[in-house]
């Protein structure tokens, strides 16, 4: 049940007057969210909020207005001249004076009798909006406000200006806005003492005063503390209903992975390295998890080459040291393939028995791999989603690892969790989200970090270069592949509906080919399974020595020895993709080198991107700087990830409260886990304002 203290705010929002049938469903269109099909609510104005104000504090006197400076001036009405009766083209005209001079008020098509009633003769008023001069004359064109002199109420100096849709006046948007505010029940405070005063956060009824009618300019700024705790709120709102979920998923079952160490030992001496000091981290979180009877819910976060997949071998090595079976599970069946391919020799000399299961599997030899995952001889099966398939069946399916997740949609991981009792998880990805979204993209998990890359990487030598120099490329690819060394040329999927058509990567195939007799292979994404698989391993096997592909091999893929990676419309993919593209090389211990070809002439915000990748190969920094060039939404492909998108909080502005709110919401819920204390009673009021109550039920049901 909804606390009855909230009730104003879940009013129907046509409960203020001026808001009937015809302008609620306008209003409608400036809220920043989606209202999915019910009614909008007097609650839900408060959230439109203003981008920017309009200043009208500048009060020079008419003599004293410059041209075009929105002015606020006093003014005693003198007279009014109506057009000449037959002229309806001619102005209204409205003169009135101050102490420095004369003013006309001009108004096209305006009606007498209202004119007459805001500014009646021998009145002082007060009149707000653009200065025109025109032949030494001053004059103001339709003010935006007109008031009585001394009211002060009904024009705002500090104007806040809301987003727009044609058909409703920003006068109506403003004053429904102000009659929601009113509405505002004082609501006991839910956050933390501590927090507020160390963020100097207002309370929420002044936190909205503060936007709404605002004073000074900055007050609707969204690093203003009145924005921050509105979206320190949302953000908590979604981190505690985050940590109700985790809890329902990890308290009831999971179990203990504690290993004797035995298998792991063999596969660190059956590797031709030692671990980076990134990667004994991230495994010692691991093993912590692995060793707790709840589940495991972890990201491996690691830029591209950082040795993920080795610290997925040892988690899945302490799994079969406990009795249980891992799952690797790739996005694509190349990588699928190529992970069993340099895990299957290391694993095989820990003793390990491990499969490779994709829809490519059929007959007998899916048969086997069946039946060696339901008796349990087969201790790691590495593939794609057809490890998820109805007929699969493992005897004790303990650890799920998954492989740049953010190709897998939340239907699947839900298939994968069902096959196992709640097994552990760990989602490995090279996608650089920066830590500020880790939460939004992928929920409440803990979060390891690859922060270093193996020893001995040469930096990547990063060139922009426009698509006309293309002769000038070949000549010098001869000469990398005569000095014996190996090429990624990579072109963009060819959408049907472009206009321009691009260079599709067969044409390219076929051009270089002719350069390069013999030593050129092709991959795509519609290509079957086994011809990719050659030409990969073709590719691999030195065999070829160029190899254009499309971007199907932006995840993953290791070639060790590749040194060059030409990437064609490089503007035309995002950063961060071509940051993963770019991650192909600079694998081994030879100096690498990326070249961004573009399609010429490339506008300033697409030069200021690419210059962005030529300046750092950390991909953290990377996506930080594509954040503030596109903005989270994008760069999350939020939809696809089935993140809900915030309302007030902006991740360019509030990022650094997220990870504050995570810990509270953590330390609440530790301390209160039903939501019973004071404090929690105020939370639930929280949740439902920000439509969290889903959450609430969750409590309730348990
Ligand atoms: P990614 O994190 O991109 O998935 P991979 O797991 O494919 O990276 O590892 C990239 C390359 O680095 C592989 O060839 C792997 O064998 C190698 N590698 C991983 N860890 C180390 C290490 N500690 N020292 C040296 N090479 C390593
Ligand atoms: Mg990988």
């Amino acid at each position: 049940m909804r606390p009855p203290l909230l009730d104003p705010l879940f009013a129907p929002a046509t409960t203020i007057a001026g808001l009937g049938p015809k302008t609620e469903p306008l209003v409608e269109r400036v809220l920043p969210f989606d209202l999915n099909g019910r009614e909008a609510r007097v609650g839900d104005l408060l959230f439109v909020l203003p981008h920017s104000v309009i200043d009208r504090r500048n009060r020079p006197g008419i003599a004293g207005s410059a041209e075009g400076a929105i002015v606020t001036l006093d003014l005693r009405v003198d007279r009014h001249q109506p057009p000449p009766r037959g002229n309806r083209s001619a102005p209204y005209r409205v003169f009135g004076h101050d102490d420095t001079g004369e003013i006309a008020l001009t108004f096209f098509r305006g009606r007498p009798d209202w004119l007459n009633k805001v500014l009646p003769v021998g009145e002082q008023v007060t009149v707000s909006g653009r200065m025109e001069w025109f032949n030494g004359r001053p004059s103001m064109v339709h003010p935006d406000h007109i008031a009585p002199a001394g009211d002060t109420q009904s024009l705002p100096l500090v104007e806040p200006v809301y987003p727009l849709t044609a058909g409703l006046s920003p006068r109506l948007l403003r004053r429904v806005i102000v009659e929601a505010l009113e509405r505002l029940p004082a609501l006991p405070e839910w956050l933390d003492p501590d927090i507020m005063r160390r963020q100097s956060f207002p309370d929420l009824s002044l936190a909205f005063r503060r936007i709404h009618l605002p004073e000074e300019p900055i007050d609707v700024s969204p690093d203003n503390a009145a924005w921050r705790r509105l979206a320190y709120d949302e953000l908590l709102a979604g981190q505690i209903a985050l940590a109700l979920v985790r809890a329902r998923m990890k308290t009831p079952r999971g179990r203990k992975l504690t290993g004797d160490g035995r298998i792991r030992n063999a596969v660190r001496e059956a590797l031709s390295y030692s671990l980076t000091q990134s990667q004994e981290t991230a495994l010692s979180e691991i093993a912590a998890d692995l060793d707790k009877p709840g589940r495991m819910l972890r990201l491996l976060q690691g830029d591209v080459g950082s040795g993920k997949t080795v610290v997925a071998l040892m988690a899945m090595a302490q799994a079969a040291e406990a009795g249980a079976q891992s799952v690797l599970l790739a996005p694509t069946e190349i990588l699928a393939r190529q992970h069993h391919a340099t895990i299957a020799p290391i694993a095989a000399r820990a003793g390990l028995t491990i499969a490779v299961l994709t829809g490519r599997e059929k007959g007998r030899e899916r048969a086997r791999v069946l039946e060696g995952l339901s008796n349990g001889t087969i201790s790691i099966v590495v593939g794609t989603h057809a490890l998820f398939q109805e007929a699969v069946e493992y005897r004790d399916l303990g650890l799920v690892v998954v492989d740049e997740q953010h190709r897998f949609g939340v239907h699947q991981r839900l298939a994968l969790t069902a096959k196992g009792d709640a097994p552990d998880m760990l989602v490995m990805t090279a996608t650089p989200i920066p830590r500020t979204l880790v939460l939004t993209a992928f929920g409440d998990m803990d979060v390891s970090r690859l922060t270093e890359k193996p020893a001995g990487r040469k930096p990547i030598r990063t060139v922009i270069m426009p698509t006309d120099r293309l002769d000038d490329l070949v000549a010098r690819l001869r000469g990398a592949l005569l000095d014996g060394q190996k090429v990624y040329w990579i072109c963009p999927l060819v959408e049907e509906s472009e206009e321009v058509r691009l260079m599709s990567a067969e044409d390219r195939y076929q051009e270089l080919a002719r350069e390069f007799p013999g030593a050129v292979g092709l991959v795509h994404g519609r290509m079957k399974g086994a011809a990719k698989d050659e030409a990969m391993q073709a590719f691999k096997d030195g065999e070829t020595r160029i190899l254009v592909a499309t971007t199907v091999i932006e995840v993953g893929v290791d070639v060790p020895d590749a040194t060059i990676i030409v990437i064609e419309h490089a503007e035309r993919f995002g950063l961060a993709q071509l940051h993963q593209l770019r991650g192909r090389v600079g694998r081994g211990d030879r100096a690498s080198s990326c070249i961004l070809l573009y399609k010429g002439p490339l506008g300033e915000a697409a030069r200021e991107r690419l210059a962005v990748l030529r300046e750092s190969e950390d991909g953290f920094e990377i996506a930080e700087k594509d954040l503030k060039l596109r903005g989270e939404g994008e760069l999350l492909g939020t939809r696809q990830s089935g993140a809900p998108g915030f309302v007030v909080a902006r991740l360019e502005h509030h990022g650094d409260l997220l990870e504050t709110a995570r810990d509270d919401a953590r330390l609440l819920l530790a301390r209160d886990a039903e939501l019973r204390s004071e404090r929690g009673d105020a939370i639930r009021l929280l949740l439902y304002l920000y439509g969290r109550d889903d959450a609430v039920r969750l409590l309730r049901a348990g």
